[in-house]
């Protein structure tokens, strides 16, 4: 690495007040393009955030077998999903990467090796929910996958070592959702405001508690809440970016809750914002 390198990362990330980490509930693809609530919810926590010098995104919908970081300058914005209408495919979000801050990054985070990306992009966790807090899409945006073999507590472990990112002005965003059963969803009632399964809304009530009292081991350790739980987390892929979210909690952070309706029966869009 050259001086002239050393000095643009020491430029681009300059100490800042300590951003706040969100969760974002995403849902169906097809909030990024419709107005509803919870468009509007996400439009309303970009604009009480000062605006991040860039954006680290942790995706439902980025695994991989072992950690990637995404390090093109263009990330090209990914159509991860089929049967919506060509509208939605017609969607770009051409926000810049950071190559940067994929280097700080991969720096930061000594549990384990992470490795550069060249090939991904942003998939639509990432940008049905980012371009609405920021349309003009000139925040950088990276992504961080979500290693499909570790644990629960090993995802917590890994988000704390990016604490640091907080103050360097990186907005740190886990999108994924609380309750996410798609097998289970109730076709006939997407239009019927808040509609949730009573084990859904067990579910999801249980873990706002959780949050909201900052008990981390029992969300770590979610098998163990009980058959609700286990209805409402088939997979894990949309519940771990909420750990990563939660592990930035600092003691003197505040934590709020917004967005917090189910959809479907089966899906909840509660979202968490800490700061
Ligand atoms: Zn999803």
């Amino acid at each position: 690495m050259k001086l002239n390198d050393l000095n643009k990362i020491a430029g681009s990330f300059n100490s800042t007040a300590k951003m706040p980490v969100l969760f974002l509930g995403h849902g169906s693809p097809m909030n990024a393009i419709e107005e509803n609530e919870f468009v509007t919810g996400f439009r309303k926590v970009g604009t009480e955030i000062t605006k991040p010098n860039a954006i680290l995104c942790v995706s439902a919908h980025w695994e991989t077998r072992g950690t990637y970081v995404t390090a093109m300058p263009s990330p090209r914005t990914i159509h991860d999903f089929g049967g919506f209408p060509p509208d939605l495919f017609a969607v770009q979000y051409p926000a810049p990467g950071s190559p940067e801050l994929a280097e700080e990054t991969r720096r930061l985070i000594t549990q384990t090796n992470v490795e550069a990306d060249n090939k991904w992009g942003l998939d639509h966790g990432a940008w049905s929910v980012i371009k609405h807090m920021y349309p003009d899409a000139d925040v950088p945006v990276i992504q961080l996958s979500l290693d499909y073999r570790q644990s629960p507590q090993y995802h917590y472990d890994l988000a704390k070592q990016l604490a640091s990112l907080r103050q360097k002005g990186v907005l740190i965003i886990g999108s994924g959702n609380l309750v996410h059963n798609l097998r289970m969803v109730a076709w006939d009632k997407l239009n019927v405001s808040g509609f949730g399964y009573d084990w859904a809304i067990e579910a999801d009530t249980k873990m706002k508690k959780f949050i909201l009292d900052d008990n981390h081991d029992a969300l770590i350790n979610y098998g163990k809440l009980g058959d609700a739980v286990r209805l409402s987390i088939p997979t894990p892929e949309h519940y771990l970016p909420l750990l990563y979210t939660l592990a930035l909690k600092e003691k003197e952070d505040r934590v709020q809750l917004f967005n917090d309706k189910a959809v479907g029966g089966s899906l909840t869009m509660t979202s968490v914002k800490i700061a």
